[in-house]
């Protein structure tokens, strides 16, 4: 997969704590952007640990990415509060080869690995045969499977990301997933250090909210993500 951070709010950090300066202050509009960078980061650090995260809101980040499977991207779009657009199988035909995800556990097993390209080709054959033969690309798509390759562009909010990360970057994740949410906090974290310092499941800040299903790695999950490489 591919991810890349395409734009985003510019200096995030100074714009959630000129939100947050506002909640708390009686400071004028024109103050709002002119506190230091040492009181800033305190205050950052002060409304991150009350949990006001509404002021998050006020930044988004915007990503391109591809080479992730339909199985993925499906997941992704189930968090709501994300805006999405994504090649469209109506209109973009994969005449020539529709691209895939072999998972490794697939991938490294002699008992399926070759039964699973031979079945790829085998629906690619049949989806190009039906387009030749004038079949909508809308309708030959139904043959597709979910490891068929999508692109798509997603932007979340602060808040929304967050949120995102504490559900997508648990162990408990599917591994597609995980990984994409991974690349995107990498993405993000150096622009907003302050902001995404917590950021990562839900363990990272405080008990695995997983209960009987956890993981039972809190440690070393706490390490990954509290340490700068985010285990890349
Ligand atoms: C490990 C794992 C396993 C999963 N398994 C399944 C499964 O088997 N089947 C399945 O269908 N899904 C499954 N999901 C998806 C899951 O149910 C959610 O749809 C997905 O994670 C999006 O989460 P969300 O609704 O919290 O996020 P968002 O849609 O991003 O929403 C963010 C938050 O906004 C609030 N919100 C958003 N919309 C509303 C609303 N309409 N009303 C009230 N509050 C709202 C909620 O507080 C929500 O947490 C799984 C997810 C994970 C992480």
């Amino acid at each position: 997969m591919k991810i890349e951070l395409l734009t985003h709010t510019p200096e995030p950090e100074l714009v959630v704590a000129a939100a947050a300066r506002l909640c708390y202050s009686n400071s004028s509009i024109e103050a709002l952007l002119e506190k230091s960078r040492d009181e800033r980061e305190a205050f950052l650090e002060k409304i991150t640990s009350l949990g006001h995260l509404s002021v998050f809101e006020h930044v988004s980040f915007s990503f391109g990415v591809e080479g992730i499977s339909r199985a993925c991207s499906h997941q992704l779009v189930r968090h709501r509060l994300a805006s999405y657009s994504q090649q469209s199988q109506r209109y973009v035909s994969h005449s020539k080869r529709f691209s895939a995800v072999t998972p490794d556990s697939i991938a490294g097993s002699p008992q399926f690995a070759e039964r699973y390209q031979q079945m790829l080709d085998e629906i690619h054959g049949f989806y190009a045969e039906m387009l030749e033969a004038g079949i909508p690309a809308e309708d030959a798509r139904f043959i597709l499977p979910n490891a068929a390759t999508t692109k798509i562009v997603v932007t979340m909010n602060g808040r929304e990301l967050l949120h995102f990360f504490s559900l997508r970057c648990c162990r408990r994740a599917q591994w597609e997933i995980q990984a994409l949410a991974k690349q995107m906090l990498q993405l993000v974290k150096p622009l907003a250090p302050i902001l995404f310092a917590k950021a990562g499941p839900g363990c990272v800040s405080g008990a695995c909210p997983e209960g009987a299903l956890t993981c039972g790695a809190i440690k070393e999950v706490r390490a990954e993500f509290n340490a700068s490489s985010l285990g890349a």
